[in-house]
Order: C-alpha cells, then structure tokens, then sequence
C-alpha cells in the first residue's frame, strides 16, 4: 500500500505504485485538464510508469495532441463511469502522471509547480500569490 494508490468513481478500475514519494507534484492549468476534468485545473502527481501497476479492463485512453508538443498525451480514464486517471506523455513516455484527485488520500499532497498559468480561470488563480511554488506559462520542459 502507498499514499499515491488509488481509483476512479466507481472503482472498476485500481492503481497502486511501488513508492510513497512521487518525482513532481503540481497543477495543470491547461485548457485539455480544465475540459477532461470538468474543473479548474488537474492535480497531478508523478512516478516512474515501472512504479506503476493500473488493473481493470473499462480502462481506456484518449490521445490529445498539446500546442506545444510533438507527440500526443495520452489521457487514461474510466470509460464506465469517466473519470480521468492517468496521462502518459508520448514524447516522456517512462513517467506516469497520476490525477491526483482519484488517489485514496491526496491530504498529504503538496502542489510543487503549477502550469499553463497562461490559461488559468480568473477565479483559480488565488493560490498563483503563493511564491513557494514554481510557474510555468506554459507547459513543462520535460527534457
Ligand atoms: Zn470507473
Ligand atoms: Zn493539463
């Protein structure tokens, strides 16, 4: 059992992960996570994919293509009841980016960064007056 496992709604699908520590933290202001999660932004958390072990079979993936990639996400959800799960960067493609709010327990969590601030939603930006965090206007550099 880790503080990272989880599930989606209504928990036909399962993850857990090999560590109690994720790589990255944060939150993802694009416009791709606003629509694919129907909220403000994702809050997501990141662990190498060898860490990680997902099981049910409504599991399925939609590709979105970003503005500033060359390679798709691939954006993992629950086809019986719709929530997003997990994303995979095709470009990235050894590290799990988990939404965080499917986690058993995401108390814990402490956003490190936040992203595409430049599309963030006027009323979401309070916790942008925050300096402990990073910003980034637009996507992370992966590289
Ligand atoms: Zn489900
Ligand atoms: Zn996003």
């Amino acid at each position: 059992m880790s503080r990272l496992d989880g599930h989606c709604l209504c928990g036909n699908v399962t993850y857990t992960v090999d560590t109690e520590d994720p790589i990255m933290t944060g939150i993802c202001h694009c416009r791709d996570c606003q629509r694919s999660s129907g909220s403000a932004y994702s809050i997501i958390a990141a662990v190498e994919k060898a860490d990680f072990h997902v099981e049910g079979d409504s599991l399925k993936v939609f590709d979105t293509q970003g503005e500033d990639r060359g390679a798709p996400a691939h954006r993992n959800f629950c086809s019986n009841c719709g929530s997003p799960l997990f994303s995979i960067l095709g470009d990235a493609d050894d590290i799990v980016w988990i939404k965080a709010g499917t986690m058993n327990d995401a108390s814990w969590l402490e956003p490190e960064l936040e992203a595409w601030t430049t599309s963030s939603q006027p009323w979401a930006r309070e916790a942008e007056e925050r300096d402990t965090r990073g910003y980034f206007p637009r996507g992370l550099d992966t590289d």
